[in-house]
């Protein structure tokens, strides 16, 4: 089976099992696990911040994050297609008291004219956004990569009227990869970042929110009182640090992957996408009519090909570090091989 439903798949490596076997602990909540305060030097080194906080998942990261920067009653503006808005159940308005304020924007993020009119001037009567948060790479817009200029005027924005930044950077090793910089560039502007560790990098669990020492030493008390205080997560960092030593760099074979898959869909009746906007490693098609999403992923599924669907009439395909060149090379020809006609059964 090829399985491309997610990068979330992946298994630990043999040698990641090796470092996570040998890793020296000690109990984090008590603050004495060495393996974990070297994941977080590493984390906020490479993300150009202060500090990092080691957290169980992109989620907690994420609403710790937003619990920091807002006080109850306040609006974060976020687009439409975002992780915090779609897959976070309302943990903004549950753990924060906070209002999503949604931006219909473009390739995955708010034009800097969208941000602005949202803003609007300060009157004490008026919803206060408080927090802007963006996604690198853009998960729904199909793993884009946001447009550097526009991520500059969107933050010199933020900035004028106090409003703070958050990255869901889930992928942005990725998004680094992709443009061929560092992710502190794309990262260290912001107030806070979070990165996955259990996405393309390969680990089994575990995302890292990045900060200041200020802002990491709250980010603390409120991972405690999430739940999210760990005891020998040194197991887990060790995963993690492996993962950061060996697993970036080769995220270009996942992007080339997803690009032929993208090619592959294109040269198929059923499907409408452009290739070269697949620059990272997903690739969300759109199915054209009377082609049916249901019945091509089934389709996909009975030649041993998974796939997802993305919201009605798309279809989701991720590479990641469990698929091999010659298992592309298998979906891509059962893609070049599927029927012409929308009964695929
Ligand atoms: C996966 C993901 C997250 C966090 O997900 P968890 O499953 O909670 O680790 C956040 N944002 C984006 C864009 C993601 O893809």
């Amino acid at each position: 089976m090829v399985d491309l439903r997610s990068d979330t798949l992946t298994r630990p490596s043999e040698g990641m099992r090796r470092a996570m076997a040998t890793a020296e602990v000690g109990d984090d909540v008590f603050g004495e696990d060495p393996t974990v305060r070297k994941l977080e030097a590493m984390a906020a080194d490479r993300l150009g911040f202060e500090a990092a906080l080691f957290v169980p998942t992109g989620t907690m990261g994420n609403q710790i994050a937003i619990h920091l920067h807002t006080s109850p009653g306040d609006d974060v503006l976020l687009d439409r297609s975002s992780h915090i808005y779609n897959y976070e159940l309302g943990a903004m308005a549950a753990w924060s008291g906070v209002v999503p304020r949604i931006l219909d924007g473009v390739s995955g993020a708010p034009l800097p004219e969208q941000l602005r009119q949202s803003i609007g001037p300060e009157i004490y009567y008026m919803a206060r956004p408080t927090l802007l948060t963006l996604e690198n790479s853009a998960n729904h817009a199909g793993g884009t990569v946001l447009d550097p200029d526009r991520t500059a005027a969107l933050l010199d924005i933020a900035e004028r009227h106090n409003v703070r930044t958050h990255l869901d950077g889930a992928r942005v090793f990725n998004a680094a990869v992709a443009l061929d910089c560092g992710p502190a560039d794309l990262a260290s502007r912001f107030d806070t970042a979070m990165f996955c560790l259990s996405k393309g990098l390969g680990a089994p669990v575990g995302s890292l929110l990045c900060g200041s020492s200020d802002l990491i030493r709250d980010a603390r008390v409120v991972r405690k009182r999430m739940g999210g205080g760990m005891r020998q997560s040194g197991i887990l960092a060790a995963a993690g640090l492996y993962a950061l030593d060996h697993n970036v760099e080769r995220l270009v074979h996942d992007h080339a992957g997803a690009r032929s898959l993208a090619v592959a869909m294109a040269n198929h009746p059923a499907f409408k996408i452009d290739p070269e906007t697949v620059v990272t490693n997903i690739v969300i098609a759109e199915v054209v009519e009377p082609f049916e999403a249901g019945s091509i992923l089934s389709a996909l599924a009975g030649r041993q090909i998974l796939g997802v669907g993305m919201g009605p009439g798309r279809i989701r395909l991720v590479t990641h570090l469990d698929v091999g060149e010659n298992e592309i090379q298998q979906a891509v020809d059962t893609l070049a091989a599927l029927p012409n006609v929308p009964d695929m059964s």
